[in-house]
């Protein structure tokens, strides 16, 4: 199932469960049209507070399927140091020459994860570098349609557009709780406090409902471009 080149669209994600927990729904919409979709783990997640690196790579495995991807991979980079750096600019890069995504998924520059910060960073210039002949990078040059940035910690101000997932929360929040060991079965060392004792599937149903609203739907996704999205058809695209 998991293999395949020209993507729709690719989302990469600075952790396992990252792109679910933004973009769960858009690829369960996308795949289920029959779109060829995938996701590449930046980094095995192995510094995450809760679980081990072994657990969420399989953990990973469960969830694309049930997100029906044709790809989802890991490019193990070191976790908790992603940089914008030569080196894993160009691993990123060849990994869209290789992919050969239409559209490209990235998290919001704002967000106070240092490793989400750079993934921001890190994917933008990948995505000019895959394009450039010249770039010292493995592949035939790739030119990605667009760069779209998700929200994880932070999402202030409006979205670019929302992406209706009212029919495609259920298998978003299926594909969550394929992640036990950070969503279900989480086991924190004593007196830690912060955002992992949230219930992130109670996060992700009420992010659902707040831009539901927004959308005139029950359940949607936001989505940041760096210029306004062409719309096609002005009647059927509102
Ligand atoms: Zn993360």
């Amino acid at each position: 199932m998991l293999n395949g080149n020209n993507l729709d669209l690719l989302v990469f994600a600075p952790h396992p469960d990252d792109a679910e927990i933004a973009t769960g729904g858009l690829l369960a919409k996308l795949a289920r049209q029959g779109r060829r979709v995938g996701i590449v783990d930046l980094t095995r997640g192995s510094w995450g507070t809760k679980g081990d690196a072994d657990t969420r790579v399989r953990e990973a495995a469960a969830a694309a399927k049930v997100l029906g991807l044709c790809v989802r991979e890991c490019l193990a980079l070191p976790d908790g140091r992603l940089e914008p750096t030569m080196q894993q600019r160009r691993l990123v890069a060849e990994c869209i020459r290789r992919l050969r995504p239409r559209i490209v998924l990235a998290p919001l520059e704002d967000d106070p994860h240092p490793d989400h910060h750079a993934a921001h960073h890190l994917v933008r210039g990948a995505s000019l570098w895959a394009r450039l002949p010249k770039a010292e990078v493995v592949g035939e040059p790739w030119s990605v349609r667009r760069l779209v940035f998700y929200p994880l910690h932070r999402s202030d101000g409006r979205p670019s557009f929302l992406v209706d997932i009212n029919e495609h929360l259920e298998t978003k929040l299926a594909a969550m709780a394929c992640f036990a060991s950070q969503f279900i079965d989480a086991v924190l060392p004593e007196g830690y406090t912060y955002l992992a004792t949230s219930d992130y599937l109670a996060r992700a149903r009420a992010n659902a409902a707040y831009y539901g609203q927004m959308a005139g739907t029950l359940a949607a996704e936001a989505y940041w471009t760096d210029t306004p999205p062409v719309v096609g058809d002005v009647i059927e695209e509102q």
